[in-house]
């Protein structure tokens, strides 16, 4: 028999559950509180169900959740990355990273990625299959628990595409906010996308308060065709059109982001051409020197570069900061750790 998982599944079907189990309906918020606030692992602990609906539960449901494979600390700044083993032998990664302003956790949607940017780990051993939200879900709970901290804002941008996966993470994001499980604002979350055009327009039309970042690594098709496949099905002004209908309809201000790659895109050229395409748009631009990944043969820009290339922006009245590197000994950019899971 199909087991459900009940960690995916909101108090409205919840209480269409609790109907089918001849349960009265107040029972739903009971489970969502038991599985999202107090994160139980068995029925057996939910104390206030009758002993006969814990054993129904636990013969038709399974409770997701997380044990971690490996973990490692940073020294320099207290980042930590999570690697956790999937039911079905699978590995996914999230990262905790701690900021003046609270706790951040990054996490995964998907276990590899279709997307094949030419600079990113994540992608270079192709797709396995999408995460459920309770396995999205899971990678805030697990850190949380480990640590003992309340996580203060979640960021998708991990491994995988969000709005490729995109019916389980707009569950995520209903159950991650819900009252009664981590209550967390959309305010406090951020999607970063490589630029599904037709998705962003249906995440607009949803008018949800989360960030959008956007991928963009590139100031002309020509460039971004050579290292962002998805750019030969959406092209920059066909994407920028789709960001400038987010705001329109969000109020909500678009972050790009930008990885410097050596002699690729980070000339001064480029920077003032980068300016003129985001001209007038509610942006912010994220510059971060590229991570080092082994077959991708990319080099990070130097420093004198990065802040050369910060610099015509901010001139030409572009919004944009250097990104600080966190966990730089532990290797924390997305997808490296479980490429080496993979690999052993
Ligand atoms: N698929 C989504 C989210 C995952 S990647 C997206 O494309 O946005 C998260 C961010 O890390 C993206 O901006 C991605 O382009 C960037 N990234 C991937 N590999 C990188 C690398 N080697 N160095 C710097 N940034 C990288």
């Amino acid at each position: 028999m199909n087991m459900t998982d009940i960690k995916s599944m909101t108090i409205p079907e919840l209480e269409e559950l609790m109907l089918l189990m001849g349960q009265p309906k107040f029972r739903a918020k009971q489970i969502f509180q038991w599985l999202h606030q107090k994160r139980v692992l068995t029925f057996d602990e939910m104390k206030n169900l009758p002993t006969s609906l814990r054993e129904e539960l636990s013969k038709t449901c399974t409770i997701t959740s997380f044990s971690i494979e490996r973990k490692l600390v940073s020294q320099i700044d207290g980042t930590t990355k999570y690697l956790y083993r999937l039911s079905d032998g699978e590995y996914v990664e999230s990262v905790l990273m701690r900021y003046e302003h609270g706790i951040s956790v990054c996490v995964s949607t998907q276990v590899g990625c279709k997307m094949g940017c030419s600079f990113c780990a994540s992608t270079k051993a192709g797709f396995i299959r999408h995460l459920t939200p309770s396995e999205i879900l899971e990678q805030v709970y697990a850190p949380s628990r480990d640590t003992g901290e309340r996580i203060d804002s979640i960021v998708l941008m991990g491994i995988g595409e969000p709005l490729d996966n995109f019916d389980n993470v707009m569950r995520f994001l209903t159950l991650v906010s819900a009252p009664e499980g981590l209550c967390m604002s959309h305010r406090h979350i951020s999607l970063s996308t490589c630029g599904l055009v037709d998705r962003i327009y249906e995440l607009a039309d949803m008018g949800l308060q989360i960030t959008l970042s956007v991928s963009l690594h590139a100031s002309s098709d020509a460039v971004r065709d050579e290292i962002m496949p998805v750019n030969h099905r959406y092209k920059i002004p066909e994407l920028l059109k789709a960001c400038q209908y987010y705001t329109d309809k969000t109020h909500r201000r678009i972050s790009y982001e930008y990885s410097l790659i050596k002699g690729v895109n980070d000339n001064a050229g480029q920077a003032k051409e980068l300016a003129a395409l985001l001209h007038g748009m509610l942006c912010h631009v994220n510059l971060i020197p590229v991570n080092y990944v082994e077959e991708a043969g990319f080099e990070k820009s130097g420093k004198q570069q990065v802040y050369a290339f910060q610099k015509v922006l901010l001139d030409h009245g572009i919004n944009a900061t250097v990104r600080r590197t966190l966990g730089a000994d532990i290797n924390a950019a997305c997808g490296q750790l479980r490429r080496t899971a993979i690999q052993k």
